[in-house]
Parts: structure tokens; sequence; C-alpha cells
């Protein structure tokens, strides 16, 4: 069986060394020191140094909608997963969507401003696939309007845009580490932020809103990292370089052998130096995709339609069209990419998926 992707698990016994840890502190929730060692450890491999840990990648999505957009219009990208859009309906603000670049994938920053309103409070974008946003042209316009910008950065750990972490950028930057991403905790993520006031704001939300043990700066949500995930971050962490490499591997791979007549590829933003997340492929029409999931799911291969659907047409969203995003989310699929993917693997997807092209 070839899933779309497998996660990476540390040697057990190096999980273990962090579960002694535990075990002898007996501190298992709140800033244990577990917690504390992975926030520096990954504030000296990103080289950033303004992170706050989360339970998840979509509860920092939560707490800066609800720090930053005061139940305004956000404007945001209708290609990416889900959790961008519906944390700006949970949180109350209303989404406007703009469409995408068809090559970069990501929002279309000339469409932005014919999109703001006298309600728009911040711009939500998705450097989808580990692919930069035009991050220049957006604060641009956001210093214009005075408009927040906050930026899913879900699959962006290790990607850097410009010689700097890609996470330096908007005013709050969130990650996932989530078992199916590049670096994980189990569940996990982390926001980042570099002004020191929103910061100690975005981590008393993440707190219950505690300012100190009695009062309270307002309402809060409970976003904590616990140490069992502090101590699988631990372990994961020092594989991560080499794991981006052996992904780099087997996307060279495909990118020798499939027939890119037919296919297209995602294209990356120049100055991004990429940290190899997915890869996906465009094929001409949605009939050939689904005639290649079909095929490779007979032979237990398992592509995954990332991202479908194209988030304008969710149910609970006004539908207005958005022609390119829609037609990259029907025709778009992952290929299966995993740190220890083998050649026989890869050889197989090509050849199947070639085979069906010609
Ligand atoms: C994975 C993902 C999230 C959510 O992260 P979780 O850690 O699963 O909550 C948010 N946005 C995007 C684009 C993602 O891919």
């Amino acid at each position: 069986m070839i899933p779309v992707t497998r996660t990476f698990l540390p040697p057990i016994e190096e999980y273990h060394k962090y579960l002694y840890r535990i075990w002898s502190s007996n501190q298992i929730a709140n800033g244990g020191e577990l917690w504390k060692e992975l926030k520096e450890r990954i504030q000296e491999y990103l080289r950033s140094n303004d992170l706050i840990l989360t339970a998840n990648g979509t509860l920092p999505l939560q707490i800066a909608l609800k720090n930053l957009a005061a139940n305004g219009e956000v404007i945001t990208t209708p290609f990416s997963y889900v959790a961008s859009t519906a944390a700006i309906v949970w949180e109350n603000c209303i989404p406007v969507f703009v469409d995408i670049h068809p090559e970069y994938l990501t929002i279309d920053e000339t469409k932005i401003e014919a999109a703001i309103t006298k309600r728009t409070t911040a711009i939500l974008a998705t450097h989808v696939f580990g692919n930069s946003c035009n991050v220049e042209a957006i604060e641009t316009i956001a210093q214009k309007y005075g408009l927040k910008v906050i930026y899913d950065a879900a699959h962006c750990f290790g990607v850097n845009y410009n010689g700097q972490s890609i996470f330096t950028w908007g005013d709050v930057s969130t990650c996932s580490f989530h078992a199916t991403k590049i670096f994980h905790t189990g569940e996990g993520g982390a926001m980042f932020c570099r002004d020191a006031k929103l910061y100690q704001k975005l981590f008393q939300s993440h707190n219950f809103g505690h300012e100190g043990p009695l009062n309270f700066q307002g309402v809060g949500i409970n976003a904590k990292m616990n140490e069992l995930q502090a101590g699988m971050g631990l372990a994961v962490l020092p594989y991560v370089e080499e794991n981006i490499k052996k992904r780099k591997k087997v996307i060279e791979q495909y990118e020798g052998q499939l027939n890119f007549s037919k296919l297209k590829r995602l294209r990356l933003r120049e100055g991004t130096e990429w940290n190899y997340s997915y890869y996906p492929v465009i094929f001409e029409n949605e009939e050939t995709l689904i005639k290649v999931q079909q095929t490779l799911n007979k032979k237990e291969i398992f592509p995954r339609r990332y991202f479908y659907p194209s988030l304008n047409t969710l149910k609970y969203v006004s539908y207005e069209e958005m022609p390119v995003s829609e037609r990259i989310a029907e025709t778009i699929m992952c290929l299966p990419l995993a740190h220890n993917m083998d050649r026989t693997e890869t050889d197989l997807i090509i050849e199947e998926v070639n085979r069906i092209l010609n």
C-alpha cells in the first residue's frame, strides 16, 4: 500500500528518553521543560525568535483572527485546506474570496484591492504547498488600507523566502505540526509574531486570557501544547533536514520521468527555498484525474485530491465564482510523497500515470 504520505516516527528509544524526563519532572502540561526546550530548538532551527507553540495548527488561526480581524470581512484564498476558511467563519468573520494565480496557486495579489470594503479588517492568505505568497505586494496593500495580515503557513516548516524564514512575514504566521506535515508533534502547531505587544496578547489568548494567576486580559481559549507533544517534537526535529532531502530525491524522480507534455506542475515563486512538502500535479481535465486516481487505487496507491473543493463552494459561505481556483481544484492531485518511499514505489507510480496520459 502506498498512501499519499507516511508519518515519520523517530526511533522509539528517543521518544522514551523524553518520556522519562516527563516522569521525573512530573509535569505534563502548562509550560514544562520539554515545551521550553522545543521552543528554543525550533527557534534555532528556523532562525526565528518569536513563536508560541500550540495544540494544533487551526487554533492559532482562530486566535489570530480573534485578536486582529474584529468580526470584519477577511480577504482570503479559495485554494487551501478547509481550516483556513472554517477558522474565519468560526470566528464570526466573513470570508471574502479572491481568486488565485494559475501557476503559483497562491492568492492573486493583483485582485485583492478590488475586494476591499469599509468592513475589511484582515487578509488571511495561505502559502499553499509551501509556496510563498507575494508577501511584499500583500504588505504594501495592507499598509495602504490599514489591514492586518495573517498567513496560514501550515505547510511551511523550513521554507525560506529571500533567505529568511517565511514565518517572519505577516502580523501573525501560523504553522501546523500535524502528523502529515514535514515536522510534527503528533498534533500541534505554532504561531509566529514579531511585534512584542501582539505576541504577549496572543500568548495570553492561548492560555485562557490569563494575564496573571487571578486576572484576565480578555477572552481566551486553551491552545497550549503539552509535554507529550513537545517530547515527540524534540525526537522528530533532528531528522527533519534528512527527511527533507529524502523527499527532494523522490520529487526529482517524479520531475525527471513524468510526462509533462500532459501535466502541469506547481510553479515556485522566485526567492522561495522550498521544503518539498507536497507533490501536486495538474491534469488537463478532471476526467483524466479521476482515471489516474482509480487506476492507482486499484494498485493500492492512494494519491489525494489536495485541495478539493474550492473553498468558495462550501455550503456555509456565500458563493462567488472563482474560475481559476475552481478549475485548479478539479484538476490537481498530490502524488504520494514520504521520507521512506523507495525507487520501486516511485517507478510504479510514474509508469501508471504516464500510461494513462499517453
Ligand atoms: C494542516 C492544515 C491546517 C490545520 O492544521 P491542524 O494542525 O491539522 O489543525 C491548516 N491549514 C492548512 C493549509 C493545512 O494544510
